[in-house]
């Protein structure tokens, strides 16, 4: 059966629905970059608090800003926002469940107005983003907003017609303000440190550099709370679709696939109110600092700590990587000796509790999360997530043994050969200088950890370039096996 809302009663009684009636919701989010993960995480919460009657108001709107959002868009308009949520448990029961909390997707390039004044409309209290690590364009050295890149320099020119969310957010913000409309909150869900205050920053020197009264505004009134996301998501394959049509008899187009974990830690500023999330399990927590670190240094870093190694060594899924021994314990070793002395205390969690539930997460032959994926855009996540670990650890005189290694198979990695003499398809959007800088590795050996703009000053602290150098001659001479065992041996 094809997907869509005249074909969800007739559905098979295996594939949990909504409950509720989806033509009495009204919309009370605008969401940027539907994508895997929102649909498997905050689609998914709200949907569960529709299914007891609640949040009705609290609807999403979906909009995509990038050309390749088209896709979605269609697939969205073909099965009325309906799509199947599909979890797959460690001992292999599989899940399914079909989520309404999305009623209407936009994309922006075909109608920015549209956008623009769905966010306008007083109804929308929330605007929520899932635009990836790199979206905000904050530099990771510096801390400033980089007004050059294509779509944020067109916004900029007089008159423009907003294509990046920036622009569409901000333009959305002033008519609110000119309008006398109270401002939505803006929550950005992605995996940055401290992601309220980077989206606050992100947001309020864009709207400074269209003009700066707007900017002061934008900075002092819209609340950015930061959050704390978690659900391994990964990207939907054409054999999924097969499964779910198999298994549970639903023609899905574009369903999405995850783990049975969820975690969401949400600061509680939501001056127009908000969805009843703690309903729903979500920790409203007034600091999620603490929860934020805990994540990225251990979960995302620890995906960074496999991925690379994991690649080179032959491996192409994350469960073969975690399961190897020797390298599940140079992730064990890397997250208690390098990660964990650089956390704050995480109120009412057990870390070691969290670290052995990790090792199972990522042991999940199910989810077949691949490799690649975490390899990807590799320079906006280490110098987001590892690369501060290091200073810490250098500043305290901590360990940086286990965290030189993951760079350097970063630097291997990046030369675009494996091991086997295959070419590695090297996907980030700074592909061309990670490249040209690892292509160097073997006439200057520090040349990759040289690139001040991902490493700072890095490579002229010397314990750390010879732990770096070590890595690096290791996974040349003798591969990523051995880079691995010679440090867990040694601990
Ligand atoms: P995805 O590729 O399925 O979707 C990404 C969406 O973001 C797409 O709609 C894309 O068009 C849009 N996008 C990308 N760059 C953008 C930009 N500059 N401006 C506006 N839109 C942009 O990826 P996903 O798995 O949904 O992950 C998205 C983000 O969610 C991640 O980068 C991460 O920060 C966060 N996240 C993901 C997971 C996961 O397991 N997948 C877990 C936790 C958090």
């Amino acid at each position: 059966t094809k997907l869509n809302e005249e074909s969800l009663p007739h559905l098979p009684a295996s594939l949990s629905r909504p409950l509720y009636d989806r033509s009495r919701l009204t919309t009370g989010i605008v969401h940027f970059g539907v994508g895997g993960f929102h649909r498997a995480h905050q689609a998914m919460y709200l949907d569960r608090l529709m299914n007891e009657g609640k949040a009705l108001d609290w609807a999403i709107c979906g909009v995509g800003v990038l050309p390749q959002d088209a896709a979605m868009k269609t697939v969205m308009d073909s099965q009325d926002c309906l799509y199947t949520l599909m979890l797959k448990h460690p001992d292999g029961v599989r899940e399914a469940r079909v989520i309404g909390s999305i009623v209407e997707y936009l994309f922006a390039p075909e109608d920015p107005d549209a956008v623009i004044e769905k966010m306008a409309d007083p109804a929308t209290r929330i605007v929520s983003l899932t635009i990836t690590e790199g979206g905000y364009n904050i530099s990771d050295t510096t801390g400033e907003f980089d007004a050059a890149s294509a779509g944020v320099a067109a916004d900029l020119q007089p008159g423009a017609v907003p294509v990046s969310v920036f622009g569409l957010v901000t333009e959305a913000l002033r008519r609110r303000r000119d309008r006398g409309v109270a401002p939505f909150a803006v929550m950005s869900c992605d995996n940055v440190p401290g992601n309220g205050e980077v989206a606050r920053k992100a947001f309020g020197e864009f709207a400074r550099l269209l003009d700066p009264e707007l900017g002061d505004w934008v900075q002092e009134s819209v609340s950015f709370p930061s959050s704390m996301v978690d659900r391994i998501t990964p990207a939907t394959t054409d054999a999924d679709r097969a499964l779910l049509s198999e298994e549970f008899g639903v023609e899905d187009a574009w369903p999405v696939i995850a783990e049975d974990f969820e975690q969401w830690a949400l600061e509680d500023t939501f001056p127009q109110g908000r969805p009843a999330w703690e309903d729903a399990g979500v920790n409203m927590a007034a600091d999620v600092e603490p929860y934020e670190y805990m994540k990225l240094r251990l979960l995302n870093c620890g995906h960074q700590a496999l991925a690379y190694l994991g690649y080179l060594a032959g491996y192409r899924y994350v469960h073969e990587a975690a399961r190897d021994p020797q390298m599940a314990q140079f992730l064990l070793d890397y997250m208690d000796r390098e990660a964990t002395p650089t956390l704050l205390p995480v109120p009412g969690v057990d870390l070691d509790a969290y670290k052995r539930r990790l090792l199972e997460r990522f042991g999940n032959e199910h989810v077949r999360d691949t490799l690649a994926r975490l390899c990807a855009e590799s320079s906006d996540r280490i110098p987001k997530w590892l690369v501060p670990v290091v200073r810490e650890n250098v500043a305290a005189g901590g360990e940086t043994a286990r965290s030189a290694a993951i760079i350097a198979s970063w630097a291997r990695y990046a030369e675009g050969v494996d091991e086997a003499g295959e070419q590695i398809r090297v996907v980030d959007n700074r592909r061309d200088e990670v490249m040209a800088a690892a292509g160097r590795n073997r006439e200057d050996p520090l040349a990759f950890i040289s690139q001040e703009h991902f490493f700072a000053n890095l490579s002229s602290d010397p314990g750390f370039a010879q732990e770096y150098l070590s890595a690096l001659g290791t996974l040349h001479r003798s591969g990523a096996r051995a880079a691995v065992a010679a440090l867990v041996d040694k601990a």
